[in-house]
């Protein structure tokens, strides 16, 4: 396992306000852990389309799942340059001007082709995937069945071109606008899970799982 992706690529490389960007490859897995779904572009017959999907990560690889009838992964399997990103929403910043309003965030970018996987790699993927959001809860849940694996497809990426940009600050204002009468600061932001809603089908007498109480419990969640 490599700690570190850099140094960046002409294409990984942060450009504006670089000292935001971190390339290390211990931010980019925090970041991925903290949030929920992801984006994925590709160009398809010559159009950007960008889609949001699910993901899991293990060490240096992400890992995307779908079915085999979707368009978007069966042209990614094709072997086409894809780029993925994810972002975690911190604090809404709020500027004397309305010009340096602006977010806390911390986001990832990754680039690079994408591989199909099968066999145990595949479950590990699945895994990956379902506990990412809820940890435990693979093992709650029924395994996949021959016929399930086979309407699924999941793709490897491994996170080798990718860069990291994080900003956590308050407000950026000129220094001729600081002595304005107007409210600057920072509000923060997290996602909160609520109480579980038990499926109308439910057997009765099943209380919530331990995976999901325990995330439920866990406060804060994750972008
Ligand atoms: C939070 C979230 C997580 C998801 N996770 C996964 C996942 O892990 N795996 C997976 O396969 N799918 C996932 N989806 C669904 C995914 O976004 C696509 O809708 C799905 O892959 C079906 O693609 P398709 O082949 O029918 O469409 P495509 O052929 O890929 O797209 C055709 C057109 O349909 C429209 N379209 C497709 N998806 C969306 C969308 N989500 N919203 C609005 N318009 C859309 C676009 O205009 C697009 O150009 C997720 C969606 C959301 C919102």
């Amino acid at each position: 396992m490599t700690s570190v992706v850099g140094p960046p690529s002409e294409f990984s490389r942060v450009r504006r306000l670089p000292d935001r960007a971190d390339y290390d490859m211990a931010t980019i897995r925090r970041i991925l852990a903290a949030t929920m779904i992801g984006h994925v572009g590709v160009l398809r017959e010559g159009r950007p389309v960008v889609i949001p999907m699910l993901f899991g990560h293990v060490d240096d690889v992400l890992y995307l799942h779908g079915s085999v009838a979707s368009q978007l992964l069966r042209a990614m399997s094709d072997g086409i340059e894809a780029c993925f990103t994810a972002t975690v929403i911190d604090g809404l910043v709020y500027a004397r001007s309305a010009f340096h309003h602006s977010m806390n965030y911390r986001s990832v970018v990754i680039a690079g082709t994408a591989t199909p996987v099968d066999g145990d790699e595949k479950i590990r993927a699945l895994r990956a995937i379902v506990e990412h959001i809820t940890p435990g809860r693979w093992d709650e849940a029924r395994p996949p069945n021959d016929l399930e694996l086979r309407q699924t497809a999941v793709l490897r990426m491994p996170i080798e071109e990718a860069s990291a940009k994080i900003r956590a600050a308050g407000p950026a204002d000129d220094a001729e606008d600081l002595a304005l009468p107007i409210w600057a600061g920072q509000m923060p932001v997290t996602t909160h899970f609520t109480d579980p809603v038990d499926a109308d089908d439910l057997v009765q007498g099943i209380d919530p799982s331990p995976a999901v109480t325990r995330l439920r419990r866990s406060g804060a969640a994750r972008g």
